[in-house]
């Protein structure tokens, strides 16, 4: 899942980066409002994480301009105005959730996670297909009982699909949405993933479709 974070502060900023890159997400990173603006619009982002208090342009402004595009991500407001008026404000903005700081790493994480599974119209934690259990937030996968060794893009693979059940994800759509900007991406990346999932899962596991894309198959 790509994240977007907007976030002026080095210390947090970074924090968030790191520590949601090391619990699975893929993330961008803005320092700056007006550089945000159109960051959101540049790539498939599944959720936002906003500080409101930015240079350049104020974190409202940005959701404003954002909801008034018609930019439905689902953005998760970080501020250090706790008055109950700007949380307020915020939600009639167009925020989803928000959190005030200080703030845990895992509450943030959490949230997120919940946000996209409402997007994605999934109520429950764990995605299943078949013999396969899929554990987004313990990073984990099973088939049956038995733990499978995935590497974290294999699992970020497999979540998207896991997710877009039913719809045919091309390749550009997932390289977009396992690798942030800056990311050293091999030309045949997706299609190694691809085959090492299939020696884990069973070939029919990911169906290709041929020109357009890949998607979920069989349940193994
Ligand atoms: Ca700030």
């Amino acid at each position: 899942m790509r994240v977007l974070v907007v976030e002026d502060d080095l210390l947090i900023g970074d924090g968030l980066k790191t520590g949601l890159e090391q619990l699975g997400f893929t993330v961008d990173w803005f320092r700056q409002g007006k550089e945000a603006l159109s960051a959101l619009s540049a790539a498939p982002f599944d959720a936002v994480v906003l500080d409101l208090g930015l240079p350049g342009m104020d974190g409202m402004d940005i959701l404003q301009c954002w909801r008034k595009a018609g930019q439905d991500a689902p953005v998760l407001v970080l501020t250090a105005r706790d008055g109950v008026s700007d949380r307020i404000k915020g939600l009639d903005s167009g925020a989803d959730d928000y959190l005030v700081k200080p703030f845990a790493l895992g509450e943030v994480a959490a949230r997120l996670r919940a946000l996209i599974r409402r997007r994605h119209g999934h109520s429950a934690n764990r995605l299943n297909h078949g013999r396969l259990t899929f554990d987004p937030e313990g990073r984990c996968a099973w088939l049956d009982d038995a733990p499978l060794e995935l590497t974290a893009r294999e699992m970020a693979l497999l979540e998207l699909l896991l997710t877009h059940k039913g719809r045919v994800l091309p390749r550009e759509l997932i390289e977009d949405k396992l690798y942030g900007w800056g990311q050293e991406l091999e030309s045949n990346a997706v299609e190694v993933y691809v085959h090492h999932l299939r020696k884990k899962l069973g070939a029919s596991f990911i169906r290709t479709q041929r020109g357009v894309g890949y998607t979920l198959g069989e349940p193994a």
